[in-house]
């Protein structure tokens, strides 16, 4: 049977977690273009795995509270599930399993060797003490001690969460198996066996797709201006390796509102204002003060949303006007924001491509941890970028090849790969 867009509408499978509309939306498409066998298509809607713990936990004051942890396993077929691990209040376990299978995606699409997980605790981080974070990762860490280990699951940093989580969830596997297991996660302290480079590993992976897609326009760093929401982890480092490069950073944000300036931000002396603040930058007096909205839409060349799901939509996509939107965060732009984006010539980078940095050199923490020889920062840099340029340039290939834009393009190279590897294997029995 030839798989078209009725199929797909009328044979919908019965769904037991369903990831949201616009991840299901992407896999259609690419089902489509790809031609896809049904059946397989079939098995990859689905997450494989879906797992919900319930975590007790002492507060300080003495109160009990009972959290819900979920981990979706989507698919292992190239390898163990990967994939971080989300605290923030919007976590839902549809939004858990949308980034499950977002992370099948990009690991396929890097060429590395996992498949795709997620995890999350809909918390605020801020609204709990360093004693009671531990003992919620502690707890949540124990209850999928079944579910994670090297070769199984292995997860890692993602909003809300940093190496010291990872270095609590280390312990805690370790201690359960009664000797060290470095890895069972990444993005650890290099104390316990992390990687040079982890930490600016998701911004420099921006940057160099960023870097690549201006190349093909016979630009530079040098010859654009950059705006990008976000000062956590990933916009903080993105915005300080584009810095360096020579580009002109007009605005930055987070939570607490953005900062313009038109002759481009001192992106070190935020960086060191936001590390004096707690994270934050807030009250940093030195710049022009804007919304987040403002930001999105500000006159500039390379917009880099970084922060969190659904920020370009419908409502505001008509006033974007960059050139080029690195998709940093995952899912930041929506289905239908991103179809009108490509229609006024906008390229969107997509995030399984955009910010697949950050997996990336988890893979090289592991492969060093499986070899146990550790590189330098160089090495570790050097061989993510060989990853992240050849990926660029097979999607960039694709999409003219195929005259469809890069979401597309990279969506095909990544379904395409799970979709012949679950073939070859077949399905058991
Ligand atoms: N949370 C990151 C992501 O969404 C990194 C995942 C990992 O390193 O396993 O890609």
């Amino acid at each position: 049977m030839v798989l078209t867009k009725t199929v797909l509408n009328a044979a919908p499978s019965p769904a037991y977690i369903c990831p949201t509309a616009r991840t299901c939306s992407y896999l259609g498409q690419a089902a489509v273009d790809l031609q896809m066998d049904p059946n397989i298509l079939r098995m990859l809607e689905q997450p494989r795995k879906v797992i919900t713990v319930s975590i007790p936990v002492q507060l300080d004051n003495g109160e009990v509270q009972v959290l819900a942890g979920h981990r979706v396993q989507h698919c292992d077929v190239l390898g163990p599930y990967k994939g971080g691990i989300r605290y923030h209040p919007g976590v839902t376990l549809e939004e858990v399993s949308s980034l499950a299978m977002l992370m099948t995606w990009k690991c396929a699409l890097l060429g590395i060797p996992y498949g795709g997980a997620k995890g999350g605790i809909a918390i605020d981080p801020a609204q709990y003490s360093v004693r009671e974070l531990e003992r919620i990762t502690r707890r949540y860490t124990s209850e999928l001690i079944k579910d994670i280990g090297p070769a199984i699951d292995i997860p890692a940093p993602d909003v809300g969460t940093s190496e010291r989580e990872m270095a609590w969830m280390m312990d805690t596997y370790s201690m359960n198996k009664g000797y060290a297991v470095p890895g069972v996660v990444t993005g650890k302290p290099l104390s316990i066996g992390g990687s040079k480079g982890r930490k600016l590993a998701t911004g420099r992976g921006v940057m160099i797709v960023v870097r690549e897609a201006l190349a093909e326009r016979g630009q530079s760093f040098k010859d654009v201006t950059v705006a990008i929401q976000g000062f956590g982890k990933v916009g903080n480092a993105t915005a300080y390796l584009m810095y360096e490069e020579g580009a002109k950073i007009l605005a930055v944000s987070d939570v607490s509102g953005g900062l313009f300036d038109s002759n481009g931000l001192d992106i070190p002396a935020l960086m060191d204002y936001a590390a004096r603040n707690r994270g934050s930058l807030a009250g940093f007096m030195g710049a022009q003060r804007i919304s987040n909205e403002e930001l999105l839409t500000l006159p500039c060349d390379v917009l880099v949303p970084a922060a969190l799901e659904d920020q370009i939509t419908e409502d505001n996509c008509d006033r974007i006007q960059a050139k080029i939107v690195a998709e940093a965060a995952n899912g930041p732009v929506t289905l239908v924001a991103d179809q009108m984006l490509h229609h006024r010539g906008v390229m969107v980078l997509p995030d399984i491509l955009a910010n697949a940095g950050g997996v990336v050199v988890s893979y090289l923490e592991w492969v060093q941890g499986q070899s146990y020889v550790f590189w330098d920062e160089d090495r570790v840099n050097r061989e993510m970028e060989g990853l992240m340029v050849k990926a660029y340039q097979r999607v960039s290939e694709n999409a003219r090849k195929m005259s469809v834009p890069m979401r597309r393009a990279a969506y095909m190279l990544g379904v395409g790969r799970v979709a012949e590897a679950l073939s070859d294997r077949g399905l058991y029995p």
